[in-house]
């Protein structure tokens, strides 16, 4: 490996995934040969796909790759032909909460991000976000009731049955991801909204106690401020733009910022960071990088699927796991300039000729001649 190679996992998974991944390797490599660095990477079976050929979602052997890479390049997982299998043998529970727990992947990033020129892919109206929308949600991954002990269902015996998770979350945990949330809000309008629900739950008391204290000594160069979820989820769809940073526990960001990616358009388009506890041998965060949508099976096979979401998440690789700032910010300009130049995918048309994958992808390659 020489200096400037960059050493990544590649998992496609299901459905769209190898579709979306395949011209977002191509765009990469166009990338590195303009800034200067190569790619060092390997493909691995994540998903159904590593069911199928290994009796897993995570094979043993895919796990040891991304263990000795630097950062994880995921397309999604999942899909009909897995659906009967018992839940914890499902594609996406039995390989993404895996790879959370093994590498801590404890700050979710997702940009909310439309477009002006795509203000008609949102169900918001359009006067609603004359400019788009531009916001951030940070959710911490890897705590709250998805992970907190005891998690368990006891047959009564009487006919009944009692099912218990439990909502759990430390000082530290709650610290480390309000650092998430500063970084991120000091490279942007400086303005976090923590969100909670500290009218009805201990460990939302807990939050913004520990929130309010963290950011007092820590951040007092940004403006924070408190939301309780359900009015969140209110506000996010009457005025997105009110927030700049989001930021929130496991489960209530789980459900807002799949609201937010329904008020930003289409799936195609939304891209995330996963960000681990640990640094890998740059320095920098450990991260699994993939797009906010799924499979999608009702496209999938048919080469037409918006490969924006996988190319968007290849650049916040670049950027937050190989520090590549000036790559990852040429690569976001080609994707805007070639959707607001009008090459569109299907589920961005919107009355302008759909064009497929590939042709999508050359689009935002020709862009890239020009964005650097
Ligand atoms: P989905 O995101 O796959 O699809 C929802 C809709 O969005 C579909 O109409 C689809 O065609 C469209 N869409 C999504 N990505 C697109 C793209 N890049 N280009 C164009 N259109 C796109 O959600 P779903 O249908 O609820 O789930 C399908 C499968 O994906 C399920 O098995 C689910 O478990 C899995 N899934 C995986 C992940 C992941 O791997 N992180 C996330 C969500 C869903």
């Amino acid at each position: 490996m020489s200096d400037n190679s960059l050493k990544f996992a590649v998992l496609p998974g299901d459905g769209i995934g190898p579709e979306v991944m395949d011209v977002t390797l191509s765009v990469l490599a166009r990338v590195g040969e303009k800034f200067g660095f190569q790619l060092d990477f390997t493909c691995a079976d994540v998903g159904g796909i590593a069911i199928d050929r290994h009796g897993t979602a995570l094979p043993e052997s895919t796990l040891q790759l991304c263990r000795a890479s630097d950062a994880i390049l995921f397309g999604s997982v999942g899909g009909p032909q897995w659906e009967s299998l018992p839940p914890k043998e499902q594609p996406e529970r039995a390989a993404l909460l895996p790879l959370r727990k093994a590498f801590s992947l404890f700050a979710n990033i997702r940009p909310g991000l439309l477009y002006s020129e795509l203000t008609d892919a949102s169900p918001l109206k359009s006067e609603r976000i004359p400019d788009g929308i531009d916001i951030v949600c940070i959710r911490e991954l890897t705590g709250g009731i998805y992970f907190g002990q005891p998690k368990e269902t006891t047959d009564l015996g009487n006919g009944e049955k009692r099912a218990v998770d439990t909502m759990v979350y430390h000082t530290s945990e709650i610290e480390r991801i309000a650092q998430v949330a500063i970084d991120t809000a000091r490279a942007r309008g400086k303005r976090v909204c923590s969100v909670d629900k500290a009218n009805v739950l201990e460990t939302s008391v807990l939050w913004r106690s520990v929130v309010t204290e963290y950011f007092k000594r820590e951040a007092a160069d940004i403006e924070l401020s408190h939301m309780y979820v359900d009015n969140a989820a209110m506000q996010l769809a009457r005025d997105p733009n009110q927030f700049d940073v989001l930021f929130t526990e496991n489960m209530f960001g789980d459900i807002l910022s799949d609201e937010m990616g329904v008020i930003c358009g289409s799936l195609g388009m939304l891209a995330s960071a996963s960000l681990g506890a640990q640094n890998n041998r740059l320095g920098k965060p450990f991260g699994l990088y993939e797009p906010s949508g799924g499979t999608a099976p009702d496209i999938a096979g048919q080469g037409i699927a918006n490969p924006c979401a996988q190319i968007l998440s290849a650049a916040l690789m670049l950027r937050y796991s190989f520090g590549l700032n000036d790559a990852a910010d040429a690569i976001e300009k080609a994707v805007r300039t070639a959707v607001t130049g009008g090459t569109r995918t299907a589920d961005i048309a919107f009355g302008l000729p759909a064009v497929n994958t590939a042709a999508m992808a050359d689009a935002v390659l020709q862009a890239l001649e020009s964005a650097v």
